[in-house]
């Protein structure tokens, strides 16, 4: 009759009625529970009528499956989805196998090497991470001294040329060379970007974000990115974009961490030869997660406030072990970067520069009880502010989308906001009035223009710095230090500079343009509470600097715990955790009642499938049933070698459920396979490369997971696999590489259920069994992640998103 060794299993709803010319097999017939239903639900209600189709030769599989295949997800076709939306995702992102693949030959490998080897690799575990601490550090270090040296130069001649020039009146000429000065660090940084590594643009956060979540971001943890975006950096900084180096140190975190921890550079085709056992998505994620630690450690010096972002901004699947080889990887950052800035400023073993970002210290700063209040309004400024900030970003981003699309033009587009700085900064130091007394200079490089003699121009000092040093200055500057318009001319344009910076084809973060605007403007919020309280001496305005920086980033990135930590650590002031804390929540509040932080909006821009903290309220009512994939497409545990290749050729999928196929006999009143285990395609591919079939049986005895690692994690495609027409004949036996014990589940499971086994165990397959373990469907990450809760004006509800090939 037909064979078996091709077969599809396929679950048609009730409504479904249809017969593709194969043979059918009504095996059971029930209806499927309608959504909105809340009366008790067991697994006998569920109604589902089961088919397996099964073709009459192996040639037609592709076929079988094409025409079936409308009963999966709803798809798009990337010209429909608009620039700039955000409900949709995209398959272009795959998961992480973060779930171990625990099958016979790694436990074969474990028992054979016994204890002796775990206690090996626990110890190459700890010095991969101390090696990651010491990397980092050193990266940081290069960006800090490189970024410090050539700012020197740009703003030490700057002055020079401004003091001169004021006087011979010859200023257009200082104007040019700033410009000049500007736009040529930031052609080099867009080019590099734009041309060689596009993912290296903007801070890396939201891409280290995903890639912790357990979605595989392409290309982004590769050497050739942590090049661009060193240099890229360095020359945001330097051409005086309103970008800073800090986040861009996570993502260098991230990237030494997957680099080190692999022993091998695919991009320079080398490979050590070590570390090994460490190929593998669980193990090479979880150093990830130790480098974007000890990126935040080096940026702020903040130990404890790395590990609090990896825990906080990324990563599910956190264990006490990892968290504690993480703070090592922290600690042992800030603690090389404290010795190398150190030697570097001349007072070597002073141990005083915990992190490139130097926020002064803090710790003589008081409060009152009643000062809470206005820590609340401070707070509640930030979350307006920080959420007209990612609003204006996002509009940019969709005109960047919509309009600028050729690398020429992006390249374009950075010189052009790299112009409008310089002349913004020009502008404001030439029409505002601001003087004053040299004594409490704050900048490195005071210019006079139009000042008495004795005075400095409080605009210039504003402009005539990196942003890091302007954000000391608001900090710690005296009363009277700055006039009350030229701060609020200046959070205007630098509030949108900034919008405008973050998103361009450069690398650059985000931290310090929000810490300097909200420094500006609660700045000016402090006098004001000084010129309304005149008496009282504790309302600093730098204090309220301070918070208002912490405000506005808050209500930006939409971080709270992590950035407390990072804050407190970063100003050294423990005992300001309170207030900042109080800042922090409100500015999240407020923030998130208008719209997302800025990295989820980013995200979702990109339509990366993430998985948020928790599952979309009100949807148990959803059953697996109905969110899986069906129909399913399966192996046998010994399975004919062109009827894999012919399967891989025509699918993309890249899991495949094991079974045992029911006997001729059986297959009249049972249409399923039982459930053996799950086998990724990345496996199979491997498999076929090596040729392990059955009938070359004399290599049985060399096979082992070495096979495996030697190609992770770019493994071929199957077009690069060649297989004669002799060998397609031969059989396979899976059992050997299948994972047996994967996680399943019942049909008749909630999504809340399903999407907690995700989100906790990093899952990328989740096969559906029903009441007799034979396997019914199949869930991905991107068939839970596209149930998705909307608010809209007061109102909320359940979006079900469109995939896209975009
Ligand atoms: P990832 O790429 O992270 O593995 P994905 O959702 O892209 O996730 P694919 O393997 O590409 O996974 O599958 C795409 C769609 O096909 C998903 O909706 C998934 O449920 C479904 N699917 C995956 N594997 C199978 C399979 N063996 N048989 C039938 N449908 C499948």
């Amino acid at each position: 009759m037909t064979d078996p060794s091709t077969h599809v299993n396929v679950l048609i709803n009730s409504n479904v009625n249809e017969n593709n010319g194969n043979d059918v097999c009504d095996g059971e017939e029930r209806l499927i529970k309608p959504r909105n239903n809340f009366a008790s639900y067991s697994s006998d209600d569920v109604s589902i009528r089961f088919r397996n189709v099964r073709s009459n030769s192996q040639g037609n599989i592709c076929n079988i499956v094409e025409n079936l295949s409308h009963r999966r997800s709803a798809r798009l076709n990337a010209e429909d989805v608009p620039p700039g939306a955000t409900n949709f995702l995209s398959a272009n992102y795959e998961s992480l196998d973060y779930d171990t693949c625990e099958n016979y030959i790694l436990l074969d490998e474990e028992r054979r090497k016994g204890y002796k080897f775990v206690v090996k690799k626990n110890l190459a575990r700890w010095f991969i991470f101390l090696l990651i601490g010491i990397c980092t550090a050193v990266i940081a270090c290069f960006v800090d001294i490189s970024i410090e040296e050539l700012s020197s130069v740009k703003y030490s001649r700057l002055k020079i040329f401004m003091d001169e020039c004021v006087l011979k009146n010859c200023l257009w000429l200082p104007f040019f060379m700033w410009l000049a000065l500007n736009l040529v660090p930031v052609l080099i940084g867009a080019v590099l970007v734009a041309y060689i590594e596009p993912v290296a643009a903007g801070s890396g956060i939201p891409q280290v974000k995903c890639y912790l979540n357990g979605i595989k971001v392409p290309r982004v943890v590769r050497i050739k990115t942590l090049a661009v975006k060193i240099i890229g950096v360095i020359c945001t900084v330097v051409g005086g974009l309103a970008g800073g180096k800090e986040g861009p140190m996570i993502h260098s975190g991230a990237v030494v961490a997957a680099g080190i921890s692999q022993g091998k550079s695919t991009t320079f085709r080398k490979d050590l030869r070590i570390f090994k056992y460490f190929r593998e998505d669980h193990e090479k994620r979880d150093f990830v997660s130790g480098g974007a630690a000890s990126g935040v450690s080096a940026a702020f010096g903040a130990p404890i406030g790395g590990v609090l972002f990896s825990i906080e901004e990324g990563t599910s699947f956190f264990n006490q072990s990892l968290t504690w080889r993480t703070f090592f990887a922290s600690m042992i950052t800030t603690f090389t970067l404290n010795i190398i800035l150190s030697a570097y400023h001349g007072h070597p073993g002073d141990l005083s520069y915990p992190g490139l970002l130097n926020l002064g210290k803090f710790e003589t700063m008081t409060y009152r009880v009643y000062e809470i209040p206005l820590f609340m309004i401070v707070g509640i400024i930030g979350g307006l502010l920080g959420s007209m900030w990612n609003y204006l970003n996002y509009k940019i981003s969709c005109f960047r989308l919509r309009y600028i699309r050729a690398k020429w033009l992006k390249v374009i587009e950075a010189l052009v906001v790299a112009a409008m700085s310089a002349i913004m900064g020009f502008l404001m130091i030439y029409f505002l009035d601001d003087c004053k007394p040299l004594g409490q200079s704050p900048t490195k490089f005071p210019v006079q223009m139009y000042c008495k003699e004795g005075e400095y121009s409080a605009v210039a000092a504003l402009w005539f710095q990196t942003p890091e040093s302007s954000v000391r200055s608001l900090f710690h500057d005296p009363k009277g230090s700055h006039n009350d318009v030229t701060l609020a001319v200046f959070v205007i344009l630098y509030f949108f500079l900034a919008a405008a910076t973050f998103g361009l084809s450069m690398s650059s973060g985000l931290f310090i343009p929000s810490l300097l605007i909200g420094a500006a403007w609660g700045r000016l919020v402090g006098a004001v509470f000084t010129k309304l309280w005149p008496a009282c001496e504790f309302l600093d305005p730098g204090k309220y600097a301070l918070l208002g920086a912490a405000a506005q980033l808050g209500g930006v990135v939409r971080m709270t715990i992590s950035l407390t930590a990072i804050l407190i650590e970063a100003t050294q002031g423990i005992s300001f955790g309170l207030p900042l804390i109080i800042v922090l929540i409100m500015a999240k509040w407020v923030g998130d009642f208008f719209n997302e932080g800025i990295y989820d909006i980013h995200i979702q821009m990109a339509g990366v499938p993430l998985l948020p903290w928790e599952p979309p309220p009100l949807s148990n009512n959803i059953y697996a049933s109905e969110i899986m994939s069906h129909p399913i497409v399966t192996l046998k545990t010994v399975e004919n070698v062109g009827h894999i290749v012919e399967l891989l050729t025509c699918v993309t999928f890249n899991g495949f459920p094991v079974v045992d196929p029911p006997s001729s006999d059986e297959a009249e009143i049972n249409c399923y396979g039982r459930f053996r285990g799950l086998i990724l395609r990345s496996q199979l591919i491997v498999l076929l490369q090596n040729k392990i079939f059955n009938e070359y049986n004399e290599f049985w005895e060399t096979i082992d997971i070495e096979l495996f690692r030697n190609e992770y994690p770019r493994y071929p495609t199957i077009k690069q696999v060649k297989i004669t027409e002799e060998e397609k004949t031969y059989m396979m036996d899976l059992r050997p590489f299948m994972n047996p014990s994967t996680y399943t589940v019942q049909h008749s499971a909630s999504l809340p259920r399903v999407f907690r086994l995700f989100r906790a165990i990093g899952l990328r397959h989740l096969p559906v069994i029903n009441d007799t373990n034979e396997v019914v469907g199949m869930i991905t990450r991107k068939d839970i992640a596209k149930y998705r809760i909307w608010k809209h004006q007061g109102r909320m509800g359940l979006d079900e998103l469109l995939i896209t090939d975009k």
